[in-house]
């Protein structure tokens, strides 16, 4: 039973690492891993991986459950948007994430990553005018993307 959950808690890990800075539902990580399952099935890479049926097992409770411990263990983040009932997730372990700051639109909940060299210098600049040690992998800045503030600026233009 515990070996089977650490493989869904695998399976989860590899969907979301593929899609880092993208939310998801419960439903979506769901069908993600459904799908996934399937490819790999027609691709014949299920026997290969010596995972017996890969992520073919892995229904929406099941990805409830692991969820939990994915947040615990800091991998996945929770994320609410105003105005929307669900509650969405993001991967943090993303390499490519690795010493970026992350901004938030408050709009469409969108996440977006600052690169690393920009990211570090805005650490140094509030390091060096405010004495304080910003923690990069964990700092997610909330305001409005550019999509959205043009969007704001023409309201009669329908996307
Ligand atoms: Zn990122
Ligand atoms: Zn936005």
């Amino acid at each position: 039973m515990a070996e089977y959950s650490t493989k869904q808690r695998k399976a989860l890990i590899r969907f979301l690492s593929v899609h880092p800075d993208e939310l998801f539902t419960v439903e979506q990580i769901a069908e993600g891993l459904s799908e996934e399952a399937e490819e790999r099935a027609v691709e014949g890479k299920a026997a290969e991986s010596g995972e017996g049926g890969g992520t073919a097992g892995i229904s929406r409770s099941s990805v409830y459950r692991n969820l939990p411990a994915l947040e615990a263990a800091g991998l996945v983040k929770r994320v609410s948007i105003p105005g929307r009932r669900e509650v969405f997730y993001r991967f943090k372990g993303s390499p490519s994430c690795r010493g970026c700051i992350h901004l938030s639109c408050r709009s469409c909940g969108r996440i977006f990553h600052l690169g690393s060299e920009t990211s570090a210098k805005l650490a140094e600049y509030v390091s060096e005018n405010g004495g304080f040690t910003l923690d990069r992998t964990d700092t997610v800045i909330s305001g409005i993307c550019a999509k959205c503030k043009s969007r704001n600026r023409n309201p009669n233009r329908q996307t």
